[in-house]
């Protein structure tokens, strides 16, 4: 394909893929150790009932700090972490971690919140999926009606009768299943009635232009309706403003989550809004 192109574009396309190769090896060669040196950590993203505006829930993120570039997010490494294999090891100390700050929420008098964890393909996957969040509850402490798995419509796809068998397995605990990134994946509507899950979450994509596009407008929508006529609750992801609030609301979304309510905080963070968050929003700040 290079080849094609003609010798400089050639000269070009090699020199950005070894950039982007040289970039992938010096972070999989650091995957190895971070987890043991202590690097990850997690931050919680709200979300919020339209219709109350309360706080029921958080989506636990991970975060790399990596000793010489900084904060990386896991865009860039839970790909590296899903090739590498690490991403089980890895994923079982999210899940380890979200279930005892959860329970850490709860025992420090904090209103009980529905934690959720995203889970990509390999650690759905991983034949012990069922026990490592068993043993996350167990160890925590944390009651299953306060946890949540996220997962894509691609995990669930690559085999559906298994995915199926394994998401029951996972709602028998007690434990919530709702599918991310809705929208964007090959999950057909007939496969969609099969699955045991309480929640979809469309996509910051149909979200980021709303009030601005039609066809968004129409996706959005189509979802909500889609969502409410299968039984299920629907939430909107990367809400920035105002206008995709209200429509969210006006065409009967349930939840929301994005920056206009609040970026993913540290646990400490995330505390005092919720303590101080019972005042009403709009307290003028000398208050
Ligand atoms: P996701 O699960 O779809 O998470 C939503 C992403 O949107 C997060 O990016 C979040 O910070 C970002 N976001 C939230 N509100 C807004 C907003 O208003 N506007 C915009 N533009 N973005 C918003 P983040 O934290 O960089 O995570 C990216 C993806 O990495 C996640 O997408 C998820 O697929 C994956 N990921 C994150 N943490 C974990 C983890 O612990 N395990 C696994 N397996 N995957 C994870
Ligand atoms: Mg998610
Ligand atoms: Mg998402
Ligand atoms: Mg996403």
């Amino acid at each position: 394909r290079a080849k094609e192109l003609g010798k400089n574009n050639c000269q070009f396309y090699t020199r950005e893929m070894n950039a982007s190769i040289e970039e992938k090896l010096v972070l999989l060669e650091g995957l190895r150790s971070a987890l043991d040196d202590g690097q990850f950590r997690l931050v919680y993203q709200p979300k919020v009932d339209l219709h109350t505006g309360r706080v029921f829930g958080v989506e636990a993120l991970v975060r790399w700090d990596h000793p010489e570039h900084g904060v990386i997010g896991p865009d860039r490494f839970i790909p590296l972490a899903e090739e590498s294999g690490m991403i089980v090891a890895l994923g079982d100390w999210v899940l380890r971690s979200a279930c005892a700050q959860n329970r850490a929420w709860q025992d420090a008098g904090i209103a009980p919140l529905r934690i959720s964890v995203n889970v990509s393909p390999r650690q759905f996957e991983d034949p012990q999926l069922v026990q490592r969040v068993q043993r996350a509850l167990d160890d925590s402490g944390l009651a299953p009606e306060w946890l949540e798995l996220e997962v894509t419509e691609g995990v669930i796809m690559r085999d559906l009768q298994q995915a199926v068998a394994k998401m029951a397995e996972v709602r028998a605990m007690g434990v919530s299943l709702s599918i991310d990134d809705f929208g964007t994946g090959y999950s057909s509507l007939s496969a969609l009635k099969s699955f045991p899950i309480s929640t979809l979450k469309i996509d910051k994509s149909f979200v980021r232009d709303l009030g601005r596009s039609s066809g968004d407008e129409a996706i959005a929508s189509s979802i909500i309706g889609l969502a409410h006529r299968l039984k299920l609750r629907v939430i909107a992801e990367g809400v920035e403003t105002e206008q995709q609030r209200s429509f969210l609301r006006e065409n009967g979304c349930d939840e929301m989550q994005g920056y206009l309510f609040s970026r993913p905080l540290p646990p400490q963070q995330l505390a005092a809004l919720l303590t101080t968050g019972s005042a009403p929003r709009s307290l003028p700040a000398a208050a």
